[in-house]
C-alpha cells in the first residue's frame, strides 16, 4: 500500500519506517529541509533504539523515501498520515497550526480519494477542523473530491518506539465510516496478528483516549511524588510503600516510581491541553491542575535538598550531573527536569559538569558554550573536580558505578539521587551522605 506521512519526528519517522518494514511503500514528508537532507544521506536525526537499522534497510529496499515536496506527498499515498508537532499555545492549549497546514496542503493538491489519518495528539474536535479545512480548500478549487478523516492516536514510548509500534498493546482508530474502518483494520493487520488489538470507536472518543491515557500516567507519577513528599515528612520510606501498594493487582507496579517529576514532549503539554479543553467546555478539572502543580514543584525537589545540605550556600560549588534526557534511552530534552535543576543551580551561582549517554548534543544545542557548564565525555569526567554528584536520569549505566572512584574524586562524598537508584544502606556503609526521594537522608 502507498502511505504518506507528514512530519518526520519521533512519531512520523517511526510510523513510516515500521509501515515500510512490513512491505508498504512509504513517503515521509517534512518541511524541515535539513532533517530531510540528513535522512536522505542516511543520518537519523533522533536517538531511538533499532530505528537506524530499519530505516537503512527500507531505504535500501526502495520502500522508504523522504521529501520536502508537499504536492508529491499528497499525490503519493491513499493513506495520508498527519504526524506533525502540536506544541502548547500560550495558554497551554494545543497549537494546531502545523496540523491545519498539512490539511491545507492535502486540500490543495489532492486529485482523488484520500484517507487523512491524524496521528498527532490533538484536542477533541480537531478531526472536524481538519475536515472543514480540506473541504474549504476544495470549494475554493471548485472541485468535488471524496475524502475521510480518521483519528488514530499514537501510544509509542520514546526509547522503545519501534518495539511499541511493531507490537502495540492497542491500535485505537476513531472513524465514522465502516468502509474506512475496514481499510484501516487491513492497513494495521501486520501489527494485529496474535490477538485483537484494533479498537474502533467514534472520532471524538479516539481523540480523547490519547489525552486520557497520558493524563492517567501523569497522575500516577504526581500521585506517587505526593506520597514521597508525605513520606519524607513523616519519616517513612516511599520505596517500601511503593512495593506495598504495587503488589495490589488493582494498582500494579508500573508508573509508580517516585522521582523528580515527569518531562518530555507529551505529558506536560497533554495534561495542560486536556485541562484547557475541559475549561473551554465549562468544566474545571481539579485533578489535572493538581497533577501539574505537583509536577512543577517536584522538578525543584532535588535542588531544595542540595540547598538544605550546603547551608552556607552553593555559590562557587561544582555539581556533577549524571543523566539529562527526560528519561533513559532517548536524547529528548524537551521539558526535562534536568533543565530546571541545571538552571536553578546556575542561578544560585554554582557550576555544573554534565554527562548523559546520548543527549549531549541536544544539551549543547540548548545551552551552547557556557562558562558555568562543562560538557563531560564520560561519567568519571563529570565527577572530577565536583563537590557532589546529582543523578537525574536512571540510565542503566549509572546503576552500578565505581563508588570508590566517586568517593575519591568528589570534594565531598555527597550524592543526590533524583531517581532512587541506589540503596540508602549501601550508600551509608560506603561512606556517602545520601539524599533520595521520599526516603530519609543517610550518612
Ligand atoms: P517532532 O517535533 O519530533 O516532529 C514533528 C515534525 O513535523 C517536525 O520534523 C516538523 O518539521 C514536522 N512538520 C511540521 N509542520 C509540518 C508540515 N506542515 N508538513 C510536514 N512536516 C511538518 O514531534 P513528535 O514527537 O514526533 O510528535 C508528533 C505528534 O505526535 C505530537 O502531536 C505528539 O504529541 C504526538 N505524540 C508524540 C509521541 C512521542 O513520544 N514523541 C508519542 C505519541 C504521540
Amino acid at each position: 500500500m502507498k502511505i504518506t506521512i507528514f512530519g518526520s519526528g519521533y512519531v512520523g519517522l517511526v510510523t513510516g519506517a515500521c509501515f515500510a518494514e512490513v512491505g508498504n511503500d512509504v513517503l515521509c514528508v517534512d518541511i524541515d529541509q535539513r532533517k530531510i537532507d540528513a535522512l536522505n544521506s542516511g543520518k537519523i536525526p533522533i536517538h531511538e533504539p533499532g530505528l537506524d537499522e530499519i530505516v537503512a534497510e527500507n531505504i535500501k529496499e526502495g520502500r522508504l523515501r523522504f521529501t520536502t515536496d508537499l504536492r508529491e506527498g499528497v499525490e503519493f499515498g491513499l493513506y495520508q498520515f498527519i504526524a506533525v508537532g502540536t506544541p502548547p499555545d500560550e495558554d497551554g492549549s494545543a497549537d494546531l497550526r502545523h496540523v491545519l497546514s498539512v490539511a491545507e496542503s492535502i486540500g490543495t493538491y489532492m486529485q482523488e480519494y484520500r484517507i487523512v489519518i491524524n496521528k498527532s495528539t490533538v484536542p477533541v474536535g480537531t478531526a472536524d477542523l481538519v475536515r472543514e479545512k480540506i473541504g474549504s480548500v476544495l470549494v475554493e478549487r471548485n472541485v468535488d473530491i471524496d475524502y475521510d478523516v480518521v483519528s488514530n492516536p499514537e501510544f509509542l514510548k520514546e526509547g522503545d518506539a519501534v518495539n511499541d509500534f511493531m507490537k502495540p498493546e492497542r491500535i485505537v482508530v476513531g472513524v465514522d465510516n465502516p468502509r474506512t474502518r475496514e481499510l484501516l483494520r487491513f492497513l494495521y493487520s501486520p501489527f494485529n496478528r496474535s490477538h485483537e488489538r484494533f479498537i474502533a470507536m467514534d472520532v471524538r472518543s479516539a481523540e480523547l483516549t490519547k489525552y486520557a491515557a497520558n493524563a492517567m500516567l501523569a497522575t500516577k507519577i504526581s500521585f506517587m511524588n505526593e506520597i514521597a513528599n508525605i513520606a519524607e515528612r513523616v519519616g517513612a520510606d516511599v520505596e517500601a510503600v511503593r512495593k506495598g501498594i504495587g503488589s495490589d493487582s488493582r494498582i500494579g507496579f508500573s508508573f509508580i516510581y517516585p522521582g523528580i517529576g515527569y518531562g518530555g514532549s507529551c505529558f506536560p503539554k497533554d495534561v495542560q491541553a486536556l485541562e484547557r479543553t475541559a475549561h473551554k467546555h465549562g468544566y474545571h478539572s481539579r485533578i489535572l491542575q493538581a497533577v501539574e502543580a505537583v509536577n512543577h514543584d517536584q522538578k525543584s525537589s532535588i535542588v531544595r535538598k542540595i540547598r538544605g545540605h550546603f547551608t552556607d550556600g552553593i555559590k562557587g560549588s561544582v555539581f556533577a550531573i549524571w543523566g539529562l534526557a527526560f528519561k533513559p534511552n532517548t536524547d529528548d530534552m524537551r521539558e526535562a527536569p534536568s533543565r530546571r535543576v541545571i538552571e536553578e543551580l546556575l542561578s544560585d551561582g554554582a557550576r555544573v559538569r554534565v554527562y548523559d549517554p546520548v543527549a549531549m548534543d541536544e544539551v549543547r544545542r540548548i545551552y551552547g558554550e557556557h562558562d558555568d557548564i562543562f560538557y563531560a565525555s564520560n561519567p568519571e569526567e563529570a565527577i572530577k573536580g565536583s563537590d557532589a554528584l546529582v543523578v537525574l536520569t536512571e540510565w542503566l549505566v549509572f546503576r552500578s558505578p565505581d563508588f570508590e572512584m566517586i568517593k575519591r574524586d568528589l570534594a565531598h562524598p555527597v550524592v543526590f539521587d533524583g531517581r532512587n537508584i541506589y540503596s540508602p544502606e549501601f550508600m551509608e556503609q560506603s561512606g556517602f551522605t545520601y539524599y533520595s526521594i521520599g526516603r530519609p537522608p543517610r550518612g
